[in-house]
């Protein structure tokens, strides 16, 4: 999938985006859809590491089962195998896909139906300050509402990125930053002072230090009052719990492809609802079929509050029919059952 523009962060710059699609396939007939889009720098997972994953290990736990029985097949998809929830999260995916469709229900629904639609931010690609702040009064102009910009290359010229987004679009439009590592907790902590100061009104600022550094993320959030949020340090419902028993942070990021599937991804939300942290939804550079499903998530639970879902608005052009629809920063699920997409073009086949 060509990209509109090329996707940088602190951690990778890319130009098109390449997705693995799986299909779990009913006795009737019905067809039920997942993705493992490749992050190797975050989950470890590449294509060929969740195809063989799939092959040996997770199909077998699936392949013939009733889909009545959900929760066995979801935990013996868990089970099979440590890591790889890239792998795991198409699985879980497309298990859900089907099990919605048999039962009529359109996912956000089966996760409890509390909203049909979300918000979403728009990431800006990390560049110097003058295309930033250019990409961002594009995505006002496109209707967004919340921007989410990539930074952590360099702490001075970081203020400098924010200082002039903030310009560009003045007082009203909401400001996320994701650093994805890129900080020292000192940098991060005179950095997000600094911005603090001169009222850049940051919402929040996602994972400043390595994702190893757990100690120097609660650092940071003991010292700034903006919101620190965990992304690439926290992957599993244990690690929610962990942090938080911790107070390492201020907001959670659940991504299905870090969780292993949205039965792993409901419970990290909830397990942050009950230490009465709020959580927000994220993605990777993935397709339709991943954010549609995150999206079901997120609008069925009603402690899931913000959303980075903009992945399939990136792409010049969308192979994935059916699913979610983007309308202006709103993305609006579908009632169909399951995830609801209907088809994938110009996909190739690999032997399985
Ligand atoms: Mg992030």
């Amino acid at each position: 999938m060509p990209l509109k523009t090329p996707f940088k962060t602190a951690l990778r710059q890319v130009r098109t985006a390449e997705d693995l699609i799986i299909q779990v396939i009913g006795d009737d007939g019905s067809v039920g859809y997942g993705n493992a889009p490749a992050t190797v720098v975050i989950t470890g997972d590449s294509h060929t590491s969740a195809a063989a994953a799939i092959r040996q290990y997770l199909a077998p736990a699936v392949i013939g089962r009733d889909i009545d029985d959900r929760e066995d097949i979801l935990q013996a998809v868990q089970q099979a195998m440590v890591h790889n929830t890239s792998a795991k999260a198409a699985v879980d995916m497309a298990v859900h896909d089907l099990f919605g469709q048999k039962y009529g229900l359109p996912l956000y629904r089966f996760f409890g139906g509390a909203r049909n639609e979300v918000v979403s931010d728009l990431t800006i690609s990390v560049n110097d300050p003058a295309v930033m702040a250019d990409d961002a009064r594009k995505a006002v102009s496109e209707g967004y509402r919340q921007l989410k910009l990539k930074v952590g290359v360099g702490a001075d010229i970081d203020f400098q990125r924010v200082s002039a987004v903030r310009q560009a679009v003045g007082p009203d439009m909401g400001i996320r930053l994701d650093a994805n590592q890129g900080w020292t907790a000192k940098e991060a902590i005179r950095l997000i002072r600094r911005m603090e100061d001169a009222g850049l009104d940051i919402e929040l600022v996602e994972q400043p230090v390595p994702a190893w550094d757990i100690e120097g993320l609660k650092q940071v959030t003991d010292h700034v009052d903006v919101d620190i949020m965990a992304d690439e340090a926290v992957f599993s419902p244990h690690d929610v719990f962990r942090l938080l028993s911790m107070r390492a942070c201020d907001l959670i990021n659940i991504k299905l492809m870090k969780a292993g599937g949205l039965a792993p991804a409901a419970q990290m939300a909830a397990v942050a609802a009950s230490a009465g942290v709020g959580c927000m939804m994220g993605c990777m550079l993935e397709s339709k079929v991943g954010i549609t499903a995150a999206a079901s998530l997120s609008a069925g639970m009603r402690c899931i509050q913000k959303n980075d879902l903009d992945a399939a608005d990136l792409m010049a052009a969308d192979p994935v029919a059916g699913g979610l629809q983007y309308q202006n920063g709103r993305l609006v699920l579908t009632d169909a059952p399951g995830l609801g997409i209907t088809e994938i073009k110009g996909w190739q086949e690999l032997s399985f």
